[in-house]
């Protein structure tokens, strides 16, 4: 018999949580397969509504100073540190991560939102006098309502990719979290009105397809922002700017981490296969692709080793469904079939007393070939194939290939060998014995390709730019003027 864990989810629009209508849709949590809550799966009305509570608030928010629109943020990180504990467990539950990746999850959101406490340091604007008595002056001004739509695998951070750093900057949003795991969001709403976020500014719809569809043809809506798969985020980019809308939108992802035989052992080992099984393979930044350049069996002996410390249940998280799950193991055994070699096997797994979870223990799979489905499509598991090459310009040539470009890293301990992969990988985010290059806030996250469309990466300095639309004024005033009252 299920238990519904935590109480049913709701839409929040104009500082109120409300329940919608008669359409509801079960939330199970992966680790066990129970059922968690239900989630209301909105229409258009709904949206039309939370957009209606957006514009209401943005005239009094967008002219709220930056310097007091951040109070709100520091009030709201403060809060996240409290309770991080509680956050961390949510995450755990709705997507089936461990608790201390759920814990570093959260403590992303939390520097996500320091960043956007920085704002009144990063957007001074600009003043010169052009010429005698003529000044020009720039600044960064909202841009109105602006959407965020969000993925399955962190329920918490990938909001905070986008809502402290728009709201900051004075825009006010609607976010439509994914309907695998929308418990996070209603907490996260809850948390910015009890630190002082004002009624309107900050919204949620929950549903499907069918609100993301209304998001991208509403006319209320000046900017989408999407973070999931690239099929959908070229659905999203193709809809969203034929209704004239700034859009961004981050796809999926095909990582490849090229290892080279001088690199060093017990780092590479450790790095590549926390890397690919890390939030079960669920992380766009995962490692999917090692490449081994020339005699690199020493390097895979060891990673062999230390894939078997990784336990299901113990250590490794589950994956987010059971058609994920059939999906990974489908993977494996077509490239099994297809010749490759499986070294570790993390097909049918299950942990006990939590039978109806969806586990998949990691798996390393050797000499995979490129025409493999498995070496072209994203599997998003704990899973890393290997497919092996003569030399540095064919791994390379490998990389670029990759219709994706989210991340690349190369292994070694020769700083000129790192550098040529630096130079010629064809990938946003680069890694240098990193396994997960993911950059720190102050610096932006954001892949090349088929990982990302749109100008502008989603979080730090470069997310200013998609937020805000540039005012110039240019002012000359008569120094000569007599009537001066202050005077
Ligand atoms: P998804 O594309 O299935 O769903 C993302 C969002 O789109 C959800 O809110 C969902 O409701 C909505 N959606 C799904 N199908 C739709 C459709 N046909 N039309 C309109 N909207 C639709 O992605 P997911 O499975 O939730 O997340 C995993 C994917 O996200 C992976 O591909 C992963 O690589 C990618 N991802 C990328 C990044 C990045 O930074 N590039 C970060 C996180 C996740």
């Amino acid at each position: 018999m299920s238990t519904v864990k935590y109480p049913e989810v709701q839409n929040y629009i104009g500082g109120a949580f409300e329940s919608n209508g008669q359409n509801k849709m079960d939330v199970h949590s992966p680790i066990s397969g129970e059922l968690i809550s239900t989630m209301p799966l909105s229409s258009g009305s709904d949206l039309d509504k939370a957009v209606q509570a957006a514009e209401a608030a943005y005239p009094s928010w967008s002219e709220t100073p930056v310097k007091e629109r951040v109070q709100v943020f520091f009030r709201y990180k403060k809060l996240m540190e409290e309770h991080i504990q509680e956050l961390a467990e949510l995450v755990s539950v709705e997507n089936g991560k461990t608790l201390g990746e759920a814990t570093a999850e959260v403590e992303k959101s939390i520097e996500l939102t320091e960043f956007a406490c920085s704002m009144p340091q990063l957007i001074g604007g600009e003043l010169m006098e052009v010429s005698k008595g003529v000044e020009c002056r720039i600044e960064h001004k909202p841009l109105g309502v602006v959407a965020s739509i969000a993925p399955f695998n962190f329920p918490h951070m990938v909001p905070h990719w986008t809502l402290p750093n728009a709201i900051a900057l004075g825009n006010t949003m609607v976010m439509k979290p994914s309907e695998k795991v929308p418990i996070s969001a209603n907490r996260i709403a809850a948390m910015l009105k009890e630190a002082g976020l004002p009624d309107g500014v900050f919204n949620i719809v929950n549903g499907d397809k069918e609100i993301v569809e209304a998001i991208c043809a509403h006319p209320g809506i000046k900017a989408v922002s999407f973070v999931g798969s690239t099929k959908v985020a070229q659905i999203v980019y193709k809809a969203a700017t034929s209704t004239l809308k700034r859009c961004l939108a981050l796809g999926g992802a095909k990582n490849h981490l090229i290892v080279l035989p001088d690199a060093h052992v017990d780092m590479t080992a450790s790095n590549v296969v926390a890397s690919m099984s890390g939030c079960a393979g669920q992380r766009c930044m995962a490692a999917a692709q090692m490449v081994g350049v020339g005699p690199v069996d020493h390097i895979i002996e060891k990673m062999i080793e230390e894939a078997k410390k990784i336990i299901p249940g113990e250590n490794l998280g589950s994956v987010i469904s059971k058609e994920a799950k059939d999906r990974i193991e489908g993977y494996i055994t077509d490239a099994e079939n297809a010749g490759a070699t499986v070294l570790v096997d993390g097909r049918n797994w299950t942990v006990d007393g939590q039978e109806g979870g969806y586990y998949v223990g990691p798996t390393i799979i050797d000499h995979v070939t490129p025409d493999m489905a498995i070496a072209k499509e994203e599997v998003f598991g704990p899973v890393i194939s290997i497919i092996r090459t003569k030399d540095l310009d064919e791994a390379i040539e490998l990389e670029n290939s990759s219709p994706y470009g989210n991340a690349a890293a190369v292994f070694t301990q020769s700083g000129g060998l790192a550098r040529q992969v630096m130079e010629r990988a064809s990938a946003g985010m680069i890694g240098v014995n990193i396994g997960v290059p993911v950059p720190r806030e102050p610096f932006s996250f954001g892949g090349w390709n088929d990982s990302k469309f749109g100008v502008c990466d989603i979080t730090g300095k470069s997310s200013i730019e998609f937020w805000t639309q540039l005012k110039k004024t240019t002012t000359k005033w008569n120094a000569d003027a007599k009537t001066n009252w202050m005077s």
